[in-house]
């Protein structure tokens, strides 16, 4: 895994204008079925990727926190949740909270994370690739195919799938 996160982005600017190229057209006209094909390609894809080898979303990109996210988690420090954004968040230039440090402060030296069962939704739905209307959010795949492998090898199966 090591060496395939060491080349991944440049696998992934390599295949940028290509990627770029097919979501554009995605978005013009996507197939009918794309919600189902995202389903199968995503579910393919994390039966044979193991992210506990992994952990790149969590050491080199930190989630965006919701309100919801904040009470949850605090909740289980027992802490208040302004007590909790000041010890671990600040704010974006898109005005979200967001880690004041990756790697993530909550991921072990195992990869394991140890907010697992309270982490935010946005850690639960990386990298966003079974979500439906997927075309979407291509502005993001496009940079998620540099940090995540598996996100990338999927995007690499929907341009030999749709065509
Ligand atoms: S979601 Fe992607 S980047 Fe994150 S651990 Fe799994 S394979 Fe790696
Ligand atoms: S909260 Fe957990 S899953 Fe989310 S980035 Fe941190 S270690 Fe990874």
């Amino acid at each position: 895994m090591e060496e395939v996160l060491r080349q991944l982005p440049k696998k992934a600017k390599e295949k940028h204008n290509e990627n770029k190229k097919f979501f554009s057209k995605l978005r013009k006209k996507a197939p009918k079925d794309l919600d189902y094909t995202m389903q199968e390609l995503h579910e393919k894809e994390f039966e044979r990727t193991d992210c506990l080898t992994c952990a790149n979303c969590c050491k080199t990109t930190g989630p965006l926190f919701t309100n919801a996210d904040v009470e949850r988690i605090s909740k289980t420090f027992r802490m208040k949740p302004q007590k909790f954004i000041d010890a671990y968040l600040r704010i974006d230039e898109e005005n979200d909270y967001v880690l004041q440090q990756v790697p993530c402060t909550f991921l072990g030296q195992d990869n394991l994370c140890s907010i697992y069962d309270v982490r935010p939704k946005a850690c639960r739905e990386f990298p966003h690739t079974d979500r439906k209307k997927f075309q979407q959010i291509s502005h993001l795949t496009l940079k998620n195919v540099a940090i995540c492998p598996a996100a990338f090898n999927i995007v690499e199966e929907m341009k030999k799938r749709i065509k």
